[in-house]
């Protein structure tokens, strides 16, 4: 019996950073799948549910406003910070960060150590527009 790796986050305790990466790509495959969950016409769920992305065939996830991080995936509950659609979420959603570590979570709880508060949201601007406006200051 193989031996699972040790890891070094838990998506539980954290605001869910990476659902807020600007570049979430879809497949063909991740948009049937959503569509079935919402029983809608494929053709429907790639047009309300993602954009165009970075290249010239690629779908991102559409995204909405979040106070946290300025911008999150339209899945996202921003309440509980949890995955609304967590049984037919995307591949890429499925495997992420597939390592041992995830380099926010680090991030975050070395932060929250540091401020001496458990529920410390660091906050992390992952948007060019918030790039530019922070480099302008
Ligand atoms: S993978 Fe990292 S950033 Fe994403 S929810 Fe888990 S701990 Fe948070
Ligand atoms: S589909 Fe779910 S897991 Fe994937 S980015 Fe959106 S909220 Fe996060």
């Amino acid at each position: 019996m193989g031996q699972s790796l040790p890891i070094f986050y838990d998506c539980l305790n954290c605001p869910s950073y990476c659902c807020t990466y600007p570049r979430i790509p879809v497949t063909q495959r991740d948009i049937r799948r959503l569509a079935r969950h919402f029983d809608i016409d494929e053709s429907v769920a790639e047009k309300r549910f993602t954009k165009k992305g970075w290249t010239k065939r690629e779908r991102v996830l559409r995204h909405k406003k979040d106070e946290t991080f300025g911008s999150a995936c339209r899945f996202l509950d921003l309440e509980t910070r949890l995955c609304t659609v967590h049984g037919a979420r995307p591949a890429i959603c499925r495997a992420h960060p597939d390592t041992p570590n995830c380099g926010y979570y680090t991030f975050l709880m070395s932060e929250r150590r540091y401020q001496d508060d458990p529920d410390l949201v660091a906050r992390a601007y992952n948007l060019p527009s918030d790039l530019r406006s922070v480099s302008k200051d």
